[in-house]
């Protein structure tokens, strides 16, 4: 599973909440380095030493040889990221949310060129889970009712997650529809009964909480829950380093965590 040489990483939004806990990780990792981090052009923390022998930059096109990019940054600034990476053949690693169809439609014609891993939740629990629903789905059936409830920090700026919109879709493709389709974004005013085929998703914005996601399916009698938390933002980091060993093998490609899952098996 591990790469014989290690692997220089260059890391957008250094100094954000994933971005420096990944370059923390990095820093604690034998097979990985941190070779680039960088900012957004006015960033206070620009020139500044803020990790251990690693100077904070504000651009990506200076960045010498890396072989992959990991970015949590926005989507407009992974955007401009991914064309820097594709003229400098670089891999890489997204978890920015957020993005609009057009955005992943332009990363996957990005990903004929360089290899791409996209995920809105690098978290191994959290993609496990979603085997987990995937299988629960196919073994219920159709009778099921489905609600999703996600609860994340006050800063969050996208809602809901993307993990929750990721796992809906999960369920529809199982089940033979559009990938939102049914999809109802919390509830007020008199919507009358349920529907069977709805999809509630509920964002619940609170405290510090770093990401909790819960999937019920309700039958006749019964409620199946399948819930997943998270504590710190390393699990996202160890996933992101993970989902890195595993695209420094590919060539090009649109990839998610699904992939590195399946490689891990
Ligand atoms: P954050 O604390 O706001 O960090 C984002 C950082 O990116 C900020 O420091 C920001 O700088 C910087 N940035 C903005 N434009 C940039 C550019 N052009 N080049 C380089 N850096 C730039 O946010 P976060 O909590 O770390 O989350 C970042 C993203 O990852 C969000 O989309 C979030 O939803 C997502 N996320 C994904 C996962 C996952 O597992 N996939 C987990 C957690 C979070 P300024 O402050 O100057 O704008």
């Amino acid at each position: 599973m591990k790469n014989e040489r290690i692997i220089n990483v260059a890391v957008a939004g250094a100094c954000g909440r994933m971005g420096s806990t990944i370059i923390s990780l990095l820093q604690k990792t034998q097979d990985m380095k941190a070779v680039w981090i960088f900012e957004s052009k006015n960033h206070p923390s620009i020139g500044a030493e803020v990790f251990p022998g690693l100077i904070v930059r504000d651009n990506f096109e200076k960045c010498p040889a890396a072989d992959v990019l990991i970015d949590f940054t926005t989507p407009e600034a992974t955007m401009e990221n991914i064309e820097i990476a594709t003229k400098k053949k670089i891999k890489a690693v997204i978890g920015t949310t957020g993005f609009s169809q057009e955005h992943i439609d332009k990363i996957k014609s990005v990903a004929k060129e360089i290899p791409v891993l996209v995920s809105p939740n690098m978290s191994i629990g959290v993609n496990i889970m979603m085997k987990l629903v995937e299988l629960a789905t196919t073994m219920l059936g159709k009778d099921y009712e489905v609600e999703i409830v996600e609860t994340h920090h006050h800063n969050k700026k996208d809602a809901p997650s993307g993990t929750a919109l990721r796992i809906g879709e999960i369920i529809n493709n199982v089940r033979g529809k559009q990938a939102r389709e049914g999809f109802i974004y919390g509830r007020s005013g008199t919507p009358g009964p349920r529907t069977p085929d709805e999809i509630g998703i509920h964002a619940i914005r609170i405290s510090d909480v770093v990401g909790e996601h819960s999937v019920m399916f309700g039958g006749r009698g019964e409620i199946l829950e399948i819930s997943h938390r998270c504590f710190t933002r390393e699990a996202f980091a160890q996933g992101a380093l993970i989902a890195a060993r595993f695209i420094i093998g590919k060539e090009t490609g649109f990839y998610q965590m699904a992939d590195v899952i399946d490689w891990l098996m």
